[in-house]
């Protein structure tokens, strides 16, 4: 469907599976549910976490990707007419383990790969920043959200560095379960040298619609995105689902959504989470 920004919505690049161990469905559900949903392509990214210490695993291992692939190179095949199918990764940053990642990431044929940051190191355990675990949270609020956001945005532009990818997802998703943080003025300047860096190595930016079903726009916000568009850099859509009924989910909103960054009035670069108040 064409648009002001040229974004591909028959695309949805972003979709999980039961292999992570916390989304519902097999691969060709998810097919089928973006064949009904009338796209024209289905990225699966799954995901790819090293040296994370939870009580609960939600990525997927050696063995579950050998299966990933097995199985999506099948559903490629069969669908080869009706539906182009995408193997790809979400991979998590961890600055503690960095060669580590970039070994595991070079041991597979990715069709693409998604770069995000999910877990923050405390004492030796990890703690998810962009989920709505209360424990997290909790654990998240005692060390300062201003100081893991700060962490959370330096660490991406550091992951750009050393680990090469396609786009950066759900980009200011950290704490987005706790509706009272906002942004400072230290996040909003490393937003802009994130941005920069993607910029300068042609990373594209995730349009992510799982930020519709708490807010209402996608990741990133409104200004993150259009100061993404001044700078020219890509902008790729994905559902993130964690169900086949969530396939290209909220994507009938984006052209209105898009429609609106056009015609808001010029100001200044400043986040919907932006604040003074906040550490
Ligand atoms: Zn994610
Ligand atoms: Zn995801």
């Amino acid at each position: 469907m064409p648009n002001h920004f040229n974004i591909d919505l028959t695309a949805d690049g972003h979709v999980h599976t039961r292999l992570c161990g916390h989304a519902d469905g097999a691969m060709k559900e998810y097919v089928e549910a973006a064949l009904r949903a009338g796209l024209r392509k289905i990225t699966f990214l799954e995901h790819l976490e090293v040296n994370i210490h939870t009580r609960r695993k939600s990525w997927l291992t050696t063995d579950d990707f050998a299966e990933y692939f097995r199985r999506g190179r099948q559903l490629q095949k069969e669908y080869r007419s009706r539906i182009d199918i995408g193997l790809g990764v979400e991979a998590g940053y961890n600055p503690q383990a960095i060669e580590s990642l970039q070994q595991s990431l070079a041991r597979y044929p990715w069709d693409t790969i998604g770069l995000s940051y999910h877990f923050y190191s405390l004492a030796g355990l990890h703690y998810n920043m962009v989920g709505r675990n209360r424990d997290h949270i909790a654990a998240l609020k005692a060390h300062g959200l201003g100081r893991v956001a700060e962490d959370y945005f330096s660490g991406l532009i550091q992951a750009l560095e050393h680990i090469t990818c396609d786009k950066i997802c759900h980009l200011d998703a950290v704490m987005r379960h706790v509706p009272a943080f906002k942004f400072n003025s230290s996040h909003l300047l490393l937003i802009d040298t994130l941005l920069e860096s993607m910029q300068a190595k042609g990373v594209a930016l995730e349009v992510n619609t799982a930020g519709f079903t708490i807010l209402d726009h996608p990741h990133p916000c409104p200004q993150i995105t259009k100061k993404a568009i001044r700078l020219s850099i890509p902008l790729v859509v994905g559902s993130d689902a964690h169900h086949p009924t969530q396939v290209g989910r909220f994507f009938d909103r984006l052209p209105d959504w898009f429609q609106s960054l056009r015609s808001r009035p010029k100001s200044p670069f400043q986040p919907d989470k932006f604040s003074q108040i906040r550490p």
